[in-house]
């Protein structure tokens, strides 16, 4: 079996990826970057966000485990103190695989003929690099709404807890195929007027934001931002593509949610 590990660099991640790589040499395992078929991250849910990006385009055949070194994480949720046993398991491959659903983001521009199609673990949002953020959105073709604030995000389930919870949308369990867009401060008076609510979308359906004047887009994707010019459209659709995540253990999402939200006294 091939491994990789992926540090957030401070000195305790480091020290454990130097630990964990001599335990998993020793059991016969190969350190490889190319195609690992696990992938340790270590240090944070933003470590394994870039472990994620890092392993885009081999989904299918790497399973992510997540280890903190900070504060409990939703997708890091190993503490360092099971290194050992978790690298027995990971050896002995007593493991099951679990699979999230991603959001598939596609940008089409006005003047290219290929749209740049990403992956997102926890969400895209979208915002005007200078003024108030005007779009259309479109639920499966049917314009929905014509949205004027600060800006909008598509998230996953799994990342419904991340930049989602803070927009007030719902805490969405991952195992529902599902994407959630929020607003972010809409403009709703006697002119302008949008829904105001989260809305949870199924696998099936798709949304589509066009823009109405400046066509020119800040939009994230997880960690990432880019600045996007003449943009056509932004479509959001629950991805074909999961991310998977090998789990030795229970950790039940909604213990997760407690935990990292209501009561972390026994999980640190
Ligand atoms: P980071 O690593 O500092 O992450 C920011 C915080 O988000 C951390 O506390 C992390 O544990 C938490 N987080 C990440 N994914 C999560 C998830 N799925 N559920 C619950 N908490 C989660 O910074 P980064 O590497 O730039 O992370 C990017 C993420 O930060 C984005 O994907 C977005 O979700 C989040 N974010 C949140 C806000 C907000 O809450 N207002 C604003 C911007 C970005």
């Amino acid at each position: 079996m091939k491994f990789y590990i992926i540090s957030r660099s401070d000195k305790l991640s480091n020290e454990l990826m130097a630990t964990a790589r001599n335990y998993l040499e020793d059991f016969g395992m190969e350190w490889n970057e190319e195609s690992p078929d696990v992938v340790l991250s270590i240090g944070g849910d933003g470590t394994l966000l870039h472990a994620f990006h890092k392993y885009s385009e081999k989904l299918a055949d790497v399973a992510f485990v997540g280890i903190h070194t900070g504060h409990l994480g939703f997708y890091a949720d190993w503490k360092p103190i099971e290194i050992e046993k978790l690298v027995l398991s990971i050896a002995k491959k007593e493991y099951e695989v679990i699979e999230y659903p991603l959001l598939e983001v596609s940008i089409h521009y006005q003047n290219l003929e290929e749209p740049a199609v990403y992956l997102a673990l926890n969400e895209s949002t979208v915002k005007s690099p200078d003024v108030t953020l005007v779009m259309d959105v479109f639920l499966n073709e049917h314009h929905f709404e014509r949205f004027r604030g600060d800006g909008l995000c598509m998230s996953t389930p799994s990342g419904s807890t991340a930049y989602n919870k803070a927009l007030g949308g719902a805490i969405i369990h991952p195992s529902l195929q599902a994407m959630q867009l929020t607003e972010m401060a809409s403009i709703n008076n006697r002119v302008f007027r949008t829904v105001g609510s989260p809305l949870v979308l199924p696998g099936h359906h798709r949304c589509a934001l066009r823009p109405v004047k400046a066509p020119d887009f800040m939009v994230t994707i997880d960690h990432l931002q880019l600045l996007h010019k003449d943009v056509k459209s932004i479509e959001y659709r629950v991805a074909y593509e999961k991310v998977r995540f090998a789990r030795f253990r229970a950790f039940p999402f909604w213990q997760r949610v407690h935990d990292s939200f209501i009561d972390s006294e026994l999980s640190d």
